[in-house]
C-alpha cells in the first residue's frame, strides 16, 4: 500500500473515534453520519487546532445538516443534465465527468451531498467507459472536467486510463481536473503522479482551499510538484458562514495561493444544497468582500465571483456595481470611490 493509502485508510469515518479524539458526545454526529458520511484524515485532522474552527467546521458533523428545512437534494439539476449517468452536459461545449465517489474528506458543505461517499453514487468502469463513449460522440465538447468526488484519489492506473483515453478523442482540446487532494491530502499528489498527468497536456487542475490555515508546506509541496510538471493550477474557493466570511481570511488565502503558485479562480457562492443552508452567507457579503479585494490587492489574486443558478442555469458572475450610465457618458467609481468619466465613441 502506497503512502497516501495508509494515510486515506487511518481516517476517523465512525463519531465514536473523532470525538475520542476531542472528547465530545457521539450522538448528534451518529444521526448525521447515518446519513452524509464523514471523513477526516490524519493529515487533515491535525490542521484543526481547536473544535470549532474554521477547519474543524469543514469537516466535522454537525446536527444542523438535518435541519435543513430550504435547501435543494440537488440545486444545481446534475441529475436530469446527465445524458449518461455521472456525467453532466450543461454548457454546449464543455462536460463535468463525474468518475470517482470519494475524497480525502467530506466536506460538510459539498454541493454533491446527495450522493458523494454514499451507495447513491456508483461509480464503475462500466460507467466510465459509458461516460467515454458519450464524449467520443459529441463532437461539441472540447472541455472535458473530470471530478467527482475526488478524481485524483484513483490510483495511477485508472488515472491514466481516463486521461489517455481522453487525449485520444481528437474534439477533446482541454482536460481539465478538479481534485480538492493537494489541500485535503497533499502526500497524493507523488512524483509519479505528476508525471503521469504530464504526459495528456493541455491538463489544467482546479484544486479547492477554503482557509489560509490549509496552506501548509506539505500543500506547497504538493502544489509545486504539479506547478513544475506544467499544469495550471486554479482554486475554486467557496464563501462560508463562520469560516471564510471575512475579508480578511479572503484576502490572506488569495494571496497565499499565489505564493503556492495557485491561480484563483472563482469565489463560489454557496449553492442551496440540502444540509448546507447554515454555510450560507447573503450575496452582498460575497460582493462587499470583493470591493475589497478588487484594485486593493494584486489583479492576480483576484477570483471571480459567482453563483451557481439553481435549477442548472449555470455560474453567473457578480461584481460591484462600478458603472453608470448618463447617455453617452458612462460614470465610473474607481475602488477607492474616485469618480472619472468615460465618453462612449458617437456614430
Ligand atoms: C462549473 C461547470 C462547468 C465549467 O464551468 P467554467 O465556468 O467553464 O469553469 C462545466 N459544466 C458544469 C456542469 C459545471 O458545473
Ligand atoms: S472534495 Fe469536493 S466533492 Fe469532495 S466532499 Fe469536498 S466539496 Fe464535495
Amino acid at each position: 500500500m502506497k503512502h497516501w493509502q495508509t494515510v486515506l485508510k487511518k481516517s476517523i469515518t465512525e463519531p465514536e473515534h473523532l470525538f475520542a479524539h476531542f472528547g465530545i458526545s457521539p450522538e448528534d454526529a451518529e444521526r448525521v453520519t447515518n446519513i452524509y458520511p464523514m471523513r477526516i484524515n490524519p493529515y487533515y485532522l491535525s490542521l484543526i487546532k481547536h473544535p470549532g474552527d474554521a477547519l474543524w467546521r469543514q469537516a466535522v458533523p454537525d446536527a444542523l445538516e438535518l435541519d435543513d428545512t430550504v435547501c435543494m437534494k440537488d440545486p444545481l439539476n446534475e441529475e436530469n443534465l446527465s445524458p449518461v449517468p455521472n456525467l453532466v452536459h450543461k454548457y454546449p461545449d464543455r462536460a463535468l465527468f463525474l468518475v470517482h465517489n470519494q475524497c480525502a474528506v467530506y466536506c460538510r458543505f459539498c454541493t454533491r451531498k446527495r450522493k458523494i461517499g454514499t451507495k447513491e453514487m456508483h461509480i464503475s468502469i462500466k460507467t466510465i467507459n459509458s461516460g467515454l463513449n458519450y464524449l467520443r460522440q459529441t463532437t461539441a465538447i472540447k472541455d472535458v472536467l473530470v471530478s467527482g468526488g475526488d478524481p485524483l484519489l484513483l490510483d495511477d492506473n485508472r488515472l491514466d486510463y481516463i486521461l489517455s483515453s481522453l487525449r485520444a478523442i481528437k474534439h477533446v482540446e482541454i482536460i481539465r481536473i478538479g481534485s480538492r487532494v493537494p489541500c485535503t491530502l497533499p502526500m497524493r499528489v507523488t512524483k509519479k503522479l505528476a508525471a503521469t498527468i504530464k504526459r495528456y497536456h493541455p491538463v489544467y487542475i482546479n484544486t479547492h482551499f477554503n482557509h489560509p490555515d490549509e496552506i501548509t508546506p506539505e500543500a506547497a509541496t504538493a502544489c509545486s510538484r504539479l506547478a513544475d510538471a506544467g499544469i495550471p493550477l486554479g482554486s475554486q474557493t467557496v464563501l462560508l458562514k463562520g469560516i471564510n466570511d471575512e475579508t480578511e481570511i479572503i484576502k490572506q488565502l488569495m494571496y497565499k495561493l499565489l505564493r503556492i503558485r495557485v491561480k484563483p479562480y472563482y469565489l463560489f457562492q454557496t449553492d442551496m444544497t440540502q444540509g448546507t443552508n447554515h454555510f450560507r452567507t447573503p450575496i452582498e457579503k460575497g460582493i462587499e468582500i470583493m470591493q475589497s479585494l478588487i484594485g486593493h490587492i494584486s489583479g492576480m489574486a483576484v477570483p471571480t465571483f459567482a453563483v451557481d443558478a439553481p435549477g442548472g442555469g449555470g455560474k453567473i458572475p457578480l461584481l460591484p456595481n462600478y458603472v453608470e450610465q448618463l447617455g453617452s457618458q458612462l460614470v465610473f467609481q474607481n475602488y477607492c470611490g474616485l469618480i472619472c468619466t468615460y465618453d462612449n465613441p458617437c456614430d
